[in-house]
């Protein structure tokens, strides 16, 4: 099966994920915005955070019928205004 063939409605998805898009040939990949901007600092735990852009990161996942797979997460890299410390959620 194609990747182009796969319904990206019926992926199950963690509530904290929307899926994109589904792609490529030897490797399918899947991607996703993470969409939860983080409550608290996980240095400190204030509430004061600032976004520095975008941040994009590749995970591979367990294969998908025999072919690998791997996730390209889009989400956003904080900094605390507090401590100064820069996290991606
Ligand atoms: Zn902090």
């Amino acid at each position: 099966m194609s990747p182009m063939m796969i319904d990206i409605s019926n992926v199950p998805m963690p509530q904290s994920y929307t899926l994109r898009r589904v792609h490529g040939k030897r490797v399918v990949v899947l991607e996703v915005t993470h969409n939860q901007r983080p409550a608290r600092c996980p240095c400190c735990g204030a509430d004061r955070l600032h976004s520095k852009g975008h941040y994009m990161r590749q995970v591979r996942h367990l294969s998908y019928l025999g072919q690998p797979c791997v996730w390209q997460v889009h989400t956003r890299r904080y900094t605390c205004t507090q401590c100064t410390r820069a996290f991606v959620p």
